[in-house]
């Protein structure tokens, strides 16, 4: 069973079409896909139907922005309802800020001498509910000052570069307890991927397992290999599910390969039984598992 449940679509910022990340997800030979875009379900249906043609086992998920500390964290939430109004209402938010921030990273990167215009923007992040850095990375790699978005990020768009600007991210613990009243499950994606481990303190794990967050994104790409190794502990002693992904972006990511990172079949089936126990709570009318 291979098993790989964090990839991105062209609704966030992959650059594939739900139904392109389907079938490349079927012809990668992966059982089991989770569908996680920022801050959006908006590829859910179309993934659905074409999971079902397909027969691949599809889990719908979002990918969170969430703060913690005072710095970005990103949670999967796997199968809550989505019409759940507190979700709903911080989705929103989120995609709100995520659009009105574009401006004013072009303002500042117009002050570091690089002009980007809003239809650049717009071009490059066509089909996108959650328009974000890596769609004005797109920009600048569109217009030749830079070569990649890697590249874009390092020079422009991360904490600390001329272009960086905030936006508006919900609470992570609020978060992980409105994603169980939703009859979901959360997992901390990447955790020591971004700022290592000083910004998710064990201390931090261990008060959201108390909230009910479900799982830790262990086997990731961004993680040291020796921080994996202490991530699986924590969450061995904590008694929370492990699980690896990919968090493929399409051409978006390099290194992010459907599949390169997976999740084993018990940890897998024990996030389900999760979900069920949080849908039976909550009575909330939640996706179902779409199964071959
Ligand atoms: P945003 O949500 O707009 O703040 O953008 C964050 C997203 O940008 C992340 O979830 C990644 O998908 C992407 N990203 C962050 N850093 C990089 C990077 N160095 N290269 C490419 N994509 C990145
Ligand atoms: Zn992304
Ligand atoms: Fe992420
Ligand atoms: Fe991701």
């Amino acid at each position: 069973m291979r098993i790989d449940l964090h990839t991105h679509t062209r609704a966030s910022d992959g650059t594939q079409t739900a139904e392109e990340l389907v079938r490349a997800a079927a012809a990668q030979g992966l059982d089991v896909l989770g569908l996680t875009d920022h801050d959006t379900t908006e590829a859910w249906t179309a993934a659905a139907r074409i999971a079902t043609e397909v027969g691949i086992t599809l889990v719908r998920g979002i990918e969170i922005s969430t703060r913690h500390l005072g710095r970005g964290a990103h949670l999967l939430a796997y199968l809550p309802d989505p019409t759940y109004p507190p979700l709903v209402t911080h989705l929103r938010k989120i995609l709100d800020g995520r659009n009105s921030r574009v401006p004013a990273m072009l303002e500042r990167l117009r002050g570091a001498g690089v002009d980007v215009d809003i239809a650049d923007v717009r071009r490059a992040a066509e089909g996108t509910a959650a328009t974000g850095r890596p769609h004005v990375a797109d920009a600048l790699v569109a217009l030749g000052v830079v070569r990649d978005r890697s590249t874009a990020f390092r020079r422009y768009l991360n904490p600390g570069r001329p272009a960086y600007v905030n936006r508006y991210a919900a609470p992570l613990a609020d978060m992980v307890r409105i994603v169980d009243e939703a009859g979901g499950v959360s997992v901390l994606a990447h955790p020591w991927g971004r700022h290592g481990p000083d910004s998710m303190p064990e201390r931090s794990i261990s008060e959201l397992a108390g909230l009910g967050l479900a799982g830790i994104e262990v086997d990731h790409q961004d993680h040291r290999l020796d921080d994996r190794e202490q991530l699986r502990a924590i969450a061995r002693g904590l008694g929370l599910v492990v699980t690896g992904s990919s968090d493929h972006h399409g051409l978006g990511k390099h290194d992010h390969d459907l599949g390169c990172h997976t999740t084993a079949p018990e940890d897998y089936e024990r996030l389900l039984e999760l979900a069920a126990s949080a849908s039976a709570r909550s009575g909330r009318p939640t996706p179902e598992v779409i199964g071959p």
